[in-house]
């Protein structure tokens, strides 16, 4: 059963991703977050909550420190909300394609400080 939820979850998500590349160029559709180097595009209508959670992941993705779950997660479960972010981090290399991108799924409880960022695929462009 749970292959099965995982297997639906991903097919989910592909279709999911295939969109946010569809309508990367029209900007209405997501919520782009310029920090820098990085460009974090993500999903439209996700918290801004939830943004900064991605991104305090996305520099800690090495950290595996220790998470503090409430007292209601531990008998019941996290409460997670998922959202796909797409980053593109520019001028990674020396030679073109030269920038990053980055697919990713993140969840996060809303009860507690549990976050899980997945890196799906990853990929170098050339956009500047
Ligand atoms: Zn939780
Ligand atoms: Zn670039």
């Amino acid at each position: 059963m749970k292959k099965l939820f995982a297997l639906i979850i991903s097919v989910a998500l592909v279709f999911c991703i295939m969109s946010i590349s569809a309508s990367a160029d029209d900007a209405s559709e997501n919520i782009t977050v310029n920090d820098g180097q990085t460009v974090f595009i993500f999903e439209n209508g996700v918290s801004s909550e939830m943004q900064s959670r991605f991104i305090a992941d996305y520099y800690n993705l090495d950290d595996n420190g220790a998470e503090t779950y409430g007292l209601t997660c531990t008998l019941l479960g996290h409460k997670l909300e998922s959202t796909n972010t797409i980053t593109i981090t520019h001028k990674v290399r020396a030679t073109s394609p030269r920038c990053l991108k980055e697919y990713f799924t993140f969840e996060a409880c809303s009860r507690c400080d549990y976050t899980n960022t997945t890196l799906i695929h990853s990929e170098y462009i050339s956009c500047c």
